[in-house]
């Protein structure tokens, strides 16, 4: 069993993370939140406080920290006895954070791969350049590090291990479709920090075609795809976290991210970028300050998390798997639907932040109570993903199917769920 969770981050997912957390406290006691700008923290507290989240009367405190200083990431998760620590800041900051786990034994989880704030777009797969390199120390310290275990990265992972395990025995591709057929008013804005929404589209577009990694061009692919509830859905094919592990554990041949753009922010994503704009270089003005131009895009654009009263409408986010079933022909899609004004109701953040802070809490429910506590580092797909599925159906991320059968929710057998291992690791390809 552990118990006590430090959750890093002030914005739109650790808002989320800590309603969250403050529903479950009796399975994960105390609640800490830290980041750079204390307020921020106050802030989440007060709403926690306002919504009246928390299951029963516990401590849920608030500290001021910078979190790429790894002995006072230390001394705050010693200082709090907390055993999880859920990393929702910055993606600069998972191999600081990551190093404080390692040093005091707190199992690790994050929603985003690391990057380097001078470096985009490195050579694949990304998981190689950081976080896999700090493997063997997670496993000789006995330390659980659960990678990218928001939506996606993260459900999307447990969707093409879970569909992979019931409904197929040899899958030719996994397609990942995130749209978001919701609107928030603004002339334009980010749906999670700028900064990072940027550097994703700013280079290659890797995916993963007939077993190696294929280079593409932004923008170079689009794809409509006919989703539930959200219907007609544009896409472009998009470099993006997940296929960087998946295409390694999974041994599938083919696996590709479609993301969905407007023409809107396709125009104004291209004019930024043609002007350099969306630079992560410094460049120096002419009263000789330097300054990086994509710091300036995401100071003057609205903060992700500002966007939640106004936002209306629903994401759609699954897999479109393809492969054989006893020598058939088989597509299976798994998603979920969430809904903008709903998870604003609940817990005061719009969906994106929702679906990607739902499923960390989750995970961290399943290290507390030792079902995921495997002591080494691990991506999703490599984890059983039948408790996660189950339990993100009682947190408000329900799971369903589309397929020859027709569109159902998936309620994972709870028999499945007490037969299978544990506390190991599960192998494939
Ligand atoms: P925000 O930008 O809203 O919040 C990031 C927070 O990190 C801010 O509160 C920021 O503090 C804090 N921070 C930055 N640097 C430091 C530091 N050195 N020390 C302490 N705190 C710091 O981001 P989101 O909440 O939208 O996203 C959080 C994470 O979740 C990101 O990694 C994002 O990529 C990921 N994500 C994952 C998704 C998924 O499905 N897997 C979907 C959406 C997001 P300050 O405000 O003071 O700058």
């Amino acid at each position: 069993m552990k118990r006590n969770i430090l959750i890093i981050g002030g914005g739109g997912v650790a808002r989320v993370v800590a309603h969250k957390c403050a529903q479950n406290n009796a399975v994960l006691g105390d609640i800490h939140i830290a980041s750079r700008t204390l307020a921020k923290c106050q802030a989440i507290i007060e709403s926690v406080h306002e919504k009246g989240s928390l299951q029963r009367a516990g401590t849920l405190q608030a500290h001021a920290l910078d979190a790429m200083d790894i002995e006072a990431t230390k001394f705050l998760i010693r200082a709090t006895r907390s055993q999880i620590v859920i990393n929702v800041g910055s993606p600069f900051l998972n191999m600081s954070v990551l190093a404080a786990c390692i040093e005091t034994g707190a199992a690790y989880l994050d929603t985003a791969i690391h990057e380097d704030p001078d470096k985009v777009c490195e050579a694949p797969p990304w998981y190689g350049n950081y976080e896999w390199k700090r493997r063997q120390a997670c496993k000789d310290a006995r330390v659980t590090a659960v990678l990218g275990v928001g939506f996606d990265p993260g459900v999307v992972n447990a969707y093409a291990r879970y569909a992979m395990d019931t409904h197929f025995d040899s899958v030719e591709s996994i397609d990942i479709i995130d749209i978001n057929a919701g609107s928030h008013g603004r002339y334009f804005a980010t749906n999670f920090d700028p900064e990072i929404n940027f550097r994703e589209f700013v280079s290659t577009a890797w995916s993963w075609e007939d077993n190696a990694w294929k280079a593409n061009a932004m923008f170079e692919h689009r794809k409509d795809w006919d989703m539930p509830v959200t219907g007609l859905s544009t896409t472009y094919l998009t470099g993006h976290d997940e296929l960087h592990s998946m295409s390694k554990n999974l041994g599938v041949p083919n696996i590709r991210f479609w993301m969905g753009f407007s023409d809107h922010y396709i125009n104004v994503f291209t004019v930024l970028k043609n002007l350099g704009l969306l630079s992560e270089q410094p460049v120096r003005t002419a009263r000789g300050q330097e300054i990086v131009p994509l710091e300036v895009i995401k100071a003057v654009l609205p903060d992700p998390a500002s966007l939640a009263p106004d936002y209306t409408g629903k994401t759609c986010i699954g897999d479109l798997i393809k492969g054989h079933k006893n020598g058939q022909p088989q597509e299976v899609l798994i998603y979920n639907v969430c809904d903008h004004k709903t998870c604003f109701e609940e817990v005061g953040s719009q969906a994106i932040s929702y679906t990607a802070g739902v499923p960390v809490v989750a995970a961290a429910m399943l290290i507390a109570d030792g079902t995921w506590d495997i002591g080494e580092m691990a991506n999703v797909e490599e984890l059983d993903p039948v408790p996660f599925i189950a339990l993100m159906n009682r947190m408000g991320l329900v799971t369903r199917i589309r397929d020859a059968q027709g569109d159902r929710v998936v309620e994972p057998e709870q028999e499945e769920v007490d037969t299978l291992a544990s506390s190991q690791l599960l192998q494939y390809g």
